[in-house]
C-alpha cells in the first residue's frame, strides 16, 4: 500500500472539483496529513485501525469530481485515495451480476462489460473519471436513470469497512434485498463517505440492447418543453435517458468553436430495446413532441449529442471554472423552477446556461452552471449564494438541492425533519463511535477547531454571500467569447 506525505501531493487532495479559496483555511484544515492508496480490503482495515489508534480522521476519496467537499478533509487526517482499488473481481454471466473494486471508473467498467456483450444500465455523466464508490457514496442519479434507476437501484451488495474496522456485506450478491430485513445497501448509498468505506460493489448488469437510438427535438425555449414533458411521462415511452440543454449552453459551445446547434433548447432521448420496439417508441415520441410544439432534429445531431453526453462542461477548455448548482424538482414545477432559476441568475449578475435530465416519471434534475475564475474569493462567494438560492427555490417547489457535503449539512433537518435528522446523527454515532469517519460533513459542518457551525449560521452566511454578489460587479468571464459569436 502506497503512502505519501509529500506536501505538493497533499495539496492536490485538499480540494475537489470546486477549489476553495485559501481564505477558507481559517475555518477548515483541508490539507491532509497523509494520503494512502490501498489495493485490498485488508489495507483499508489497517488504515481504519491506525486512525482509531491515533484519533485521526479518515476521508474516503474516489476521483474528487463531486463539488460539495465530501472527499475534502475539514480537520486534516488521512485521505484514502481509492483509485488503486480498481479491479473487476468477476463478471458472472450466468447470473448477470458484476463485482468490482470501488475505485474503478464507471467508464472502465462499462467498456469491459461492453466487450463481453453486456451493458451497464446507469452511470454518471462524469463516468470517464468518477469511481463506483464515489457515485454510490453520493447516491447519484445519471445516464440511464429514466429507465433503469439511479446508482442505488442497481446495487446488489456492498462490502464495507466500518469505522470500527469491521468488514460487513450489506446485501446478497445474487438476489435483491427484498424481505431480508431493512435494506442495508441503501444505508450506505448516499452516505457521502461518513458511514464507512465501500471496498467492493456487486451490481446487476444487462445484455446489450439490440438497438440504442438517440433522437433529438428542439423547442423555442426551455420553458416551452414543459407541456411536452408532461405528455412524455404519461406516454408509455421509456427512454433509457432524457437530457436537455438550453440556448445559452449551445451559444457558448459555438463561441469556442464546437459543433453545437442554433436552437432555443434541445431535448435528446436515448431509446433502447429491440429494433421493432425502438421504432414504435420513436413514432410515439415524435407524436408527443411535435404535437407539443417541438421540431425533430436530424439523426446526425442526435448521435452527436449522445456522443457528448459525458462532456457537458467542455467550456472548461476555455481555462475557466464552470460552477454548477444541482437541484431535483417535481415534474409539475419544471417551468416554474426554470423561470425562478433565471431570476436568480439575473439577480446575482451571472450568465448561466441550464442543462439537466429527466430522472424519472416524477422528477427533473436541473443543473444551471456559470463560468468564473474559481480561484477568486468573489467567485466562491457567488457559488455559495447561487447554490443556496437555487436550493431554496427547489425546496419551495417541493424539491431539494442535490447532496449535503460540507456546506449544505444544515439542510438535513429541513429535508428529514428534526427527528429524522436526529436519527441520521444517531446512526452515525453508532457506526462511528470514535468519530473518525469523514467528520464535519453530511450531519454537521465541522471546522478545524472541532466545533461545528450551526445550521442557521451557515445558511445565513450563504444567503449573505449571495447578497454580497448582488452588489459586486458582473463576472465577465466568457462574455468576450459570446460577443464574438454575435459578430
Ligand atoms: C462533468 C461532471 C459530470 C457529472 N455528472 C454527474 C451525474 O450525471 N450524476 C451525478 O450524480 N453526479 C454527477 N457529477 C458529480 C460527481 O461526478 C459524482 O458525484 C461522482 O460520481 C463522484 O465520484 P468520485 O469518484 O469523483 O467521488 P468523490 O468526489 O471522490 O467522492 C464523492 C463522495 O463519495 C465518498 N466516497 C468516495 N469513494 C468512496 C468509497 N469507496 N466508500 C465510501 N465513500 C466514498 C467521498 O467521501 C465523498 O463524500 C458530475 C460531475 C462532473 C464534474
Amino acid at each position: 500500500m502506497e503512502t505519501s506525505n509529500d506536501k505538493l501531493e497533499r495539496r492536490l487532495y485538499s480540494h475537489d472539483l470546486a477549489p476553495l479559496p485559501k481564505e477558507m483555511d481559517v475555518i477548515f484544515k483541508t490539507m491532509p496529513d497523509s494520503v494512502v492508496r490501498p489495493q485490498y480490503t485488508q489495507d483499508v482495515v489497517q488504515i481504519v485501525r491506525k486512525a482509531i489508534a491515533t484519533s485521526k480522521p479518515i476521508v474516503p476519496r474516489g476521483a474528487g469530481t463531486w463539488g460539495l467537499g465530501g472527499s475534502v478533509p475539514v480537520k486534516g487526517g488521512i485521505v484514502i485515495d481509492m483509485t488503486a482499488m480498481n479491479k473487476i473481481i468477476s463478471i458472472d454471466e450466468q447470473n448477470m451480476v458484476v463485482t468490482a473494486q470501488p475505485g474503478i471508473t464507471w467508464k472502465a467498467l462499462a467498456d469491459a462489460l461492453d466487450a463481453k456483450g453486456y451493458f451497464l444500465p446507469c452511470y454518471p455523466s462524469s463516468s470517464p473519471a468518477a469511481t463506483l464508490g464515489g457515485w454510490i457514496g453520493t447516491g447519484g442519479t445519471g445516464i440511464g436513470a429514466y429507465k433503469f434507476g439511479s446508482a442505488g437501484d442497481i446495487v446488489r451488495d456492498l462490502e464495507v469497512v466500518l469505522p470500527t474496522a469491521l468488514v460487513i456485506h450489506t446485501g446478497d450478491k445474487l438476489i435483491p434485498q427484498n424481505g431480508g430485513g431493512p435494506n442495508l445497501n441503501w444505508l450506505f448509498v448516499g452516505s457521502e463517505g461518513t458511514y464507512g468505506v465501500i471496498t467492493e460493489v456487486t451490481m446487476t448488469m444487462f445484455p446489450k440492447p439490440e438497438e440504442l437510438r438517440p433522437v433529438s427535438y428542439s423547442f423555442s425555449d426551455l420553458t416551452k418543453f414543459g407541456p411536452a414533458l408532461k405528455k412524455l411521462v404519461r406516454s408509455g415511452v421509456t427512454p433509457m435517458h432524457i437530457m436537455f440543454s438550453d440556448k445559452l449552453h449551445f451559444d457558448y459551445l459555438r463561441a469556442i468553436g464546437k459543433n453545437a446547434p442554433e436552437v432555443g433548447c434541445l431535448i435528446t432521448c436515448a431509446l433502447t430495446g429491440s429494433k421493432a420496439s425502438v421504432d414504435l417508441e420513436e413514432k410515439t415520441l415524435d407524436e408527443v413532441m411535435i404535437s407539443s410544439g417541438g421540431k425533430k432534429e436530424p439523426k446526425e445531431l442526435a448521435d452527436h449529442e449522445w456522443s457528448e453526453r459525458n462532456y457537458e462542461f467542455r467550456l472548461r477548455e476555455m481555462g475557466v471554472g464552470a460552477i454548477p448548482g444541482e437541484i431535483l424538482v417535481p415534474i409539475d414545477k419544471f417551468v416554474t423552477v426554470v423561470e425562478g432559476t433565471r431570476k436568480i441568475i439575473q439577480q446575482l449578475k451571472l450568465k448561466a446556461p441550464t442543462i439537466g435530465t429527466v430522472v424519472d416519471q416524477n422528477t427533473v434534475m436541473l443543473m444551471p452552471y456559470y463560468l468564473t475564475d474559481e480561484h477568486k474569493l468573489v467567485a466562491s462567494t457567488a457559488a455559495m449564494g447561487f447554490a443556496k438560492r437555487l436550493g431554496d427555490l427547489a425546496y419551495e417547489n417541493g424539491g431539494r438541492a442535490v447532496g449535503l457535503g460540507i456546506f449544505f449539512a444544515g439542510n438535513l433537518s429541513k429535508y428529514r425533519g428534526k427527528d429524522g435528522a436526529q436519527l441520521v446523527r444517531d446512526i452515525k454515532k453508532v457506526l462511528d463511535p470514535y468519530e473518525i469517519m469523514n467528520p464535519g460533513k453530511m450531519v454537521e459542518t465541522g471546522t478545524r477547531f472541532g466545533i461545528s457551525i450551526p445550521a442557521f449560521l451557515m445558511n445565513f452566511g450563504m444567503h449573505m454571500m449571495g447578497s454580497m454578489k448582488r452588489i459586486l460587479p458582473r463576472d465577465k468571464v466568457g462574455e468576450k467569447e459570446l460577443s464574438s459569436l454575435k459578430k
